[in-house]
């Protein structure tokens, strides 16, 4: 990179609210030489409310690796460019993760400017704690695949976060109850900064009720957050591997299996076959 290259500004948008974009956004977006942009048709109705008139170059998960060339092409010969995505910031649960770490590696100037972000806007007035929390993108569009990552977070003591789409909303939540059962307090964040914005709170099962009387609560877009795992309650639990290897000598294998599935929440079927090979 040479000191006459162009640079590479990463462009926060709006995740709904148009008002919410910045002025330091539109002066960027006025004068670079190329826009570019994960959904071209998308930014154009953004670009055509704040009238301005942009070069859009379509860059998205697809073809990222294709357009690497000719974006490092038109950065040394000093163009400067904006990356932006649909809504929100670019790269969270978003593309561009490849380009910028290319031009990055070759010593191009990227720079962000900052803005909206339903992540961070979630998590502010969610009143779960903030001071640590983890982002986990997209769960898995299957059922049993999101249980699966859902188990691997039980234990986790941050605040978790999670985009969801409005088809998945209802099942994801049904998963929730299924996992955490009445331990955890959730909220649902929809639709922010629009006019159908929901905040929603309390434990899974009673926010599955809600939506369940209201169709309109699976409508938008949603960051789901869950309570972290209390870390002393964490601490002081006896593992299920505990409890079996403790009672396994002393009861029926079966009946093992049941007092531990009570008290874990766990499968009586795993259980049973993990206190069987125990005794072997
Ligand atoms: N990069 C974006 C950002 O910074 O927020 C996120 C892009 S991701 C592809 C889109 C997801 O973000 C949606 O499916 C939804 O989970 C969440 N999201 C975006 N806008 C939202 C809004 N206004 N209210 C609630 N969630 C939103």
């Amino acid at each position: 990179m040479d000191s006459q290259s162009g640079t590479l500004y990463v462009v926060a948008t709006p995740i709904g609210n148009l008002g919410d974009i910045t002025q330091r956004a539109l002066q960027i977006l006025q004068q670079v030489d190329r826009i570019l942009a994960e959904d071209t048709r998308r930014t154009h109705q953004l670009l055509t409310h704040f009238g301005i008139k942009g070069s859009l170059v379509s860059l998205h998960d697809h073809n990222e690796r294709q357009r690497i060339e000719q974006i490092e092409e038109w950065l040394q010969s000093g163009l400067s460019l904006a990356l932006v995505s649909d809504a929100g910031t670019p790269l969270i649960s978003d593309p561009g993760y490849f380009i910028v770490r290319e031009l990055r590696e070759r010593e191009f100037s990227v720079v962000p400017i900052p803005g909206p972000s339903a992540l961070v806007a979630a998590l502010s007035v969610a009143g779960l704690p903030t001071n640590r929390f983890c982002f986990e993108g997209f769960l898995s569009s299957k059922s049993t695949a999101r249980k699966k990552q859902l188990l691997a977070l039980k234990d986790e003591t941050r605040t978790v976060v999670f985009y969801e789409s409005s088809h998945r909303i209802k099942g994801c939540v049904e998963d929730l109850c299924e996992v955490f059962g009445d331990e955890r307090e959730m909220v649902i964040a929809r639709e922010l900064t629009k006019q159908f914005e929901t905040v929603l709170a309390g434990k899974p099962a009673s926010i599955l009720d809600l939506i369940n009387a209201d169709s309109n609560q699976t409508r938008g877009e949603f960051v789901v957050m869950i309570q972290g795992a209390d870390k002393e309650l964490l601490e002081s639990k006896v593992s299920s591997h505990q409890l079996l290897k403790e009672l396994t000598p002393h009861l029926p294998t079966k009946l093992v299996a049941q007092i531990v599935a009570n008290l874990t929440g766990e499968s009586k079927k795993d259980l049973y076959a993990k206190a069987l090979e125990m005794k072997l």
